[in-house]
């Protein structure tokens, strides 16, 4: 089975022998206080910096996801307020997380195919605003340039962005926010329990100045840890391990984008023939790089789905609202050309 499911999905092809050779050299069992665990995460990190284009001034944490990124954000970076502007489920999850930890946390919900208008979302008093980068639920994005738009108009608040379906997939531009994180089931290709978080400078001063400490994650204590490239608990060393891995054989990110926009592109002229089913996201200034949302009446959506499964194409379900009537597609790097051929061939039946 082929899972085209935007995360988990298809793992990356050489983790069958990357596993192996944690095994050889005793990662499995690595003590994560010794000299070695210390290595491997200042290694790590620094390819992350290198790969993705992270401000080298940036501090990189790990985390077991990006729920918990959610859950940290919110007890060590925030007192009294945030503002959430989102257009799907995960946006809308994130504001609920934070919501019953922050009462005060303000929700703006948008119309999915809208673009947000950066000028608009000006916000005095509040301490961070949070946007999901790539809302996985239903295939839309935020540019790069809507991003350091709001960063303009709000130059003092704290930019928190949820990228967890598109790190990795598109180039990002850090510099423009102060929190970024995503788990590495999306577009890293690995399978889940781990996330990565990427804090701007600004971010720490923040997190320093609040000093909170009742938790065994509070972003104060990780960042104590991290100085001396350590975590607060025992982490998932094999995760980082396979991280470490599939970054080092990465190409640049502004490589990796190419990719990503060619097979975008790909999709899309794949879908204009089609008079059963279009692209969910009609606006292709808000259309998503990595996550390919198709809609369809419910009947049809059902039989696709169904038909995929017995030929070994597991595609991705409905979320939230758009359960019935629409499917994903992931478009992350992982995937190969010859899956991704053998998708098309087996849906052209039904477009
Ligand atoms: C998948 C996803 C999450 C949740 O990730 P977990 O690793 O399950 O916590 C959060 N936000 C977005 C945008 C996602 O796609």
């Amino acid at each position: 089975m082929i899972s085209f499911y935007p995360g988990p999905s298809r793992v990356h092809d050489k983790i069958p022998d990357w596993v192996r050779e944690a095994h050889r050299q005793g990662i499995l069992s690595m003590n994560h206080r010794s000299q070695e665990f210390m290595d491997l995460v200042k290694k790590t990190s620094s390819l992350l910096k290198e790969k993705l284009d992270i401000p080298e001034s940036y501090s990189i944490f790990f985390t077991s996801s990006a729920t918990e990124c959610w859950e940290i954000i919110a007890q060590s970076l925030l007192i009294k307020k945030s503002v959430h502007v989102y257009n799907g489920a995960f946006g809308q999850k994130w504001f609920d997380y934070t919501h019953r930890l922050v009462p005060d946390a303000q929700a703006i919900p948008f119309g999915p195919q809208n673009e947000l208008a950066a000028n608009e979302l000006v916000f005095r008093d509040t301490e961070a605003i949070c946007i999901t980068q790539n809302e996985t639920s239903n295939g839309t994005q935020v540019s790069n340039k809507i991003i350091y738009g709001i960063r303009k108009v709000n130059p003092d608040v704290l930019l928190a962005v949820d990228a967890t379906s598109s790190m990795g997939g598109i180039h990002l531009k850090f510099e423009a926010a102060d929190c970024w994180f995503a788990s590495v089931q999306k577009c890293f290709g690995l399978p889940a329990g781990l996330a990565v978080m990427v804090c701007s400078p600004r971010a720490v001063q923040r997190l320093e100045q609040i000093a909170e400490s009742k938790h065994y994650n509070s972003l104060t204590t990780m960042k104590e840890m991290m100085d001396h490239w350590q975590t607060t608990h025992t982490p998932n060393v094999l995760a980082i391990y396979l991280l470490k891995c599939v970054v080092k054989s990465m190409s640049k990110i502004r490589r990796v984008e190419k990719k990503t926009l060619r097979r975008q592109k790909d999709w899309e002229r794949y879908f204009r023939k089609s008079r059963s089913l279009r692209l969910f996201a009609g606006n292709t200034a808000v259309r998503s790089s990595t996550v390919i949302t198709i809609q369809g009446s419910p009947d049809l959506v059902e039989t696709i789905k169904a038909a995929g499964r017995k030929k070994g194409f597991l595609l991705g379900d409905g979320y939230g609202d758009l359960k019935r009537d629409t499917f994903r597609i992931a478009n992350f790097p992982a995937l190969r050309k010859k899956e991704i051929e053998k998708l098309r061939s087996f849906l052209t039946t039904y477009i």
